[in-house]
């Protein structure tokens, strides 16, 4: 077990992306292992913590911030990104228009969190794909190119179903 008091490093993480696209549940899924309950949008966490024992026996502890909803109005404080060094910048791949906001939530990054921001593009809601192929709006080779351009990590996970969650947040510690 790892005390939570006992680690080499502490990193802000910050989640970014349009309204909907599933970042609490994200969090939640991370953190808790569950899915938050319904309605969260206007649940205000500002953020949750994690420990993780990373390889060479490097502990990193993610202090992760969540929005309260603020990114449906654009209004996101700089208070949110200051002194974050890595992001996930999430967005839902049955809506094209979640993803053409992320150069604008780069951009929002890139200006105000750390310069040297680690930031992990997620193409959240997978699971909806396996349904039902159609319900996919958003290329997987389009994500990865555009991610590829921009210098990014990029993944494709589901909170709902909990694939590749913990992989992003450890894939995003590791390369910070
Ligand atoms: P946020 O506004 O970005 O924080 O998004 P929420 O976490 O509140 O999620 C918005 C909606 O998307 C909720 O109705 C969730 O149930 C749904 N949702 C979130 N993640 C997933 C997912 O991976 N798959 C599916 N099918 N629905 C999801
Ligand atoms: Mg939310």
């Amino acid at each position: 077990m790892i005390g939570e008091e006992d680690y080499d490093h502490l990193y802000k993480l910050v989640l970014v992306g349009d309204a909907t696209v599933g970042k609490t549940h994200i969090l939640s899924r991370y953190i808790k292992g569950t899915l938050p309950k319904a309605p969260t949008a206007t649940i205000g966490v500002e953020f949750a913590t994690r420990t993780v024992s990373l390889d060479a026996g490097c502990t990193v502890k993610a202090q992760i911030w969540d929005t309260a909803g603020q990114e449906r109005y654009r209004a996101i404080t700089s208070a949110h990104y200051r002194r974050a060094v890595g992001a996930l910048l999430v967005y839902d791949i049955t809506k094209p228009a979640t993803f053409k906001s992320c150069q604008r939530w780069m951009e929002e990054l890139r200006s105000n969190a750390e310069p040297d921001i680690v930031i992990m593009l997620v193409g959240n809601k997978v699971d909806l794909a396996e349904k039902h192929a159609g319900d996919r709006q958003v290329d997987f080779d389009t994500a990865a190119d555009f991610a590829s351009q921009q210098g990014l990590l990029f993944e494709e996970a589901s909170a709902v179903t909990g694939a590749n969650i913990k992989l992003c947040f450890e894939k995003l510690l590791r390369e910070i």
